[in-house]
């Protein structure tokens, strides 16, 4: 079974910070983090990282660095790899509520910015879930300089140099062959 972010160690709760004056901050350390990425992608690392969360005069600005990594295959050799990425985060988050009253906020006008719940939390699973969607890189490799695959046999170069029986034949039976290719059947 995969595991997954049940309840949030992506979900902060920022009541405490909506509630002091801009320019209050925190941060959020984020350890031991695995999301469900859907059928394509899976995390061979949980994700390390901090957010900070800065008090804005409309919410929060949110930044982050995390880390984790991604299963992959070297796209020249195929060999399963761990890919490493790190997802920077950047987000301007409003509240849906208004701190103080606790009067819904009317959000149609900004109907695209990310909202903290009515609970004032901020949750951030599916925006970090798509930021490592976006990172995963397009063609990795197992090291910078994978040879690759042999285009004759399909083996793997890195494993060092190898001959084939196409290349050892014998010059005479190899007049020989071309002859009998060349002749209509
Ligand atoms: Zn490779
Ligand atoms: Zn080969």
């Amino acid at each position: 079974m995969r595991e997954t972010d049940p309840g949030g160690r992506l979900t902060f709760n920022v009541a405490r910070l909506l509630a002091e004056g801009p320019g209050a901050s925190r941060a959020f350390p984020v350890a031991g983090v695995m999301l469900d990425l859907g059928d394509e992608l899976r995390q061979a690392d949980p994700l390390e990282g901090t957010i900070h969360a800065v008090r804005t005069n409309r919410g929060l600005l949110v930044t982050g660095r995390l880390e984790t990594s991604l299963e992959g295959s070297c796209s020249r050799c195929l060999e399963d790899i761990e890919v490493p990425i790190t997802i920077d985060l950047e987000e301007e988050v409003l509240p849906s509520v208004d701190p103080a009253t606790g009067a819904p906020i009317d959000t149609s006008s900004e109907p695209d910015v990310l909202r903290l719940t009515d609970h004032h939390e901020l949750e951030l699973g599916e925006t970090v879930r798509e930021a490592i969607s976006l990172a995963e890189p397009i063609a990795p490799l197992c090291r910078p300089d994978c040879p690759g695959l042999c285009a004759v046999c399909g083996a793997e170069l890195s494993s060092g140099p190898h001959d084939h029986p196409d290349s050892a034949i014998d010059p005479r039976l190899e007049v020989l062959r071309s002859f009998r290719a060349d002749r209509p059947s």
